[in-house]
């Protein structure tokens, strides 16, 4: 089968057209970055007024690039949520306009769902497994106890990993988005700053970014109220370590106390160069085979969209066409039900 996808929940507007789930033929990504950066952030008001600017043409390449016509299309996915509520509303009205007007059906999708079965583009995914999601909104231990199922088991109190990476970065004057500007001074600098780190409970699979952050922030201040130099890239580094160690221990800890055959990473952050070589070296430590995306499919795109739509496209679950976009959906309610898989 084939669909096409939109993904339009933050500041890229993207529409894909993916084939069995897994074959993408088309993947357009606009993003709106160089217009938020004059901001230090994503403005939701102009970030809607840009979707709806770019969303028809984005569709029409996406259609063409793939080499199809709209009569090949077999049904609409699009992000149904979580995301910023205006943003998702141009994506929703695009989608059920094509939808309604070719008279396939329409697949509400979790962007989140997407950004785990990001994987599934390019991988074989087994289950049980674990995804460690790292982006600008979400910081979440999930596991997948088979295809399409997700369950919760940790998340953060506060701060999103790429929302605490945007922040320190801000304090050392970088650009928004400032995490792949940290990543790289991280990489560059000989020593790390000591900072805390936020293990929480013993048994808890929770994050909680914040303290680091006010931690980086005090030691900024602290430095230039005693006029003394910091090295930014120090700083950068002992930040970076920080999160690090703190994501690979619990997703580690989660994956041998869920028996999971693999560790998915995904995310806007699973980009970040520290986080991959150190998950990376700890999973070949302890056996356990770690499946990231390519960079292109880490960052928000409609292709991972499709990727997930597909789940419920094989069942038959499809979405009404008065669905609404639900900045807060549920990952877990977004779930694929049990029973028969057709096709
Ligand atoms: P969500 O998916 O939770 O709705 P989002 O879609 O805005 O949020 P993504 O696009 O998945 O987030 O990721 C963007 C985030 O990833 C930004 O916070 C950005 O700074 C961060 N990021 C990108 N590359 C890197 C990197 N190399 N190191 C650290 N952070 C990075
Ligand atoms: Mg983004
Ligand atoms: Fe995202």
């Amino acid at each position: 089968e084939i669909i096409l996808a939109i993904e339009t929940s933050c500041d890229e507007t993207s529409a894909a057209v993916v084939r069995g789930g897994r074959e993408i033929l088309s993947n357009i990504i606009s993003s709106q970055i160089e217009t938020h950066k004059q901001f230090g952030g994503v403005v939701p008001e102009i970030a809607s007024r840009q979707h709806v600017e770019s969303i028809t043409l984005i569709m029409e390449e996406a259609v063409h690039k793939a080499g199809i016509t709209l009569a090949d299309i077999d049904a609409v996915a699009v992000t149904q949520g979580p995301g910023l509520v205006g943003a998702l509303l141009v994506g929703l009205v695009a989608a059920k306009s094509l939808a309604m007007a070719l008279d396939v059906p329409l697949i509400g999708t979790h962007h989140i769902a997407g950004h785990i079965y990001a994987n599934k583009l390019v991988h074989t995914m087994v289950y049980p497994s674990v995804a460690l999601v790292v982006s600008g909104g979400h910081t979440e231990l999930v596991v997948l106890e088979q295809e399409g199922s997700f369950r919760i088991i940790g998340r953060t109190r506060d701060d999103a990993v790429g929302e605490a990476y945007d922040k320190v970065a801000r304090s050392l004057k970088f650009p928004y988005p400032g995490g792949p500007h940290v990543d790289k001074l991280a990489q560059s600098a000989e020593e790390a700053l000591p900072l805390p780190r936020a293990w929480l409970e013993p048994d808890s699979y929770d994050f909680s970014f914040s303290g680091l952050k006010s931690a980086v922030l005090a030691a900024i201040n602290q430095a230039n109220m005693k006029g003394l130099m910091l090295d930014p890239a120090t700083l950068a580094r002992g930040f970076q370590e920080s999160v690090i160690e703190v994501l690979v221990e619990k997703a580690i800890r989660a994956v041998h106390a869920y028996d999971a055959k693999q560790l998915l990473l995904c995310g806007g952050v699973a980009a970040n160069g520290g986080l991959r070589a150190a998950l990376q070296a700890r999973c070949d430590e302890e056996n356990v085979p770690l499946l990231i995306p390519p960079m292109s499919l880490c960052t928000d795109n409609a292709a991972m969209i499709a990727a997930a739509a597909h789940l419920k496209w094989e069942r038959g679950q499809f979405s009404e066409l008065d669905m609404k976009a639900d900045p807060m959906l549920s990952l877990e309610e977004w779930s694929v039900s049990e029973g028969a898989k057709f096709q």
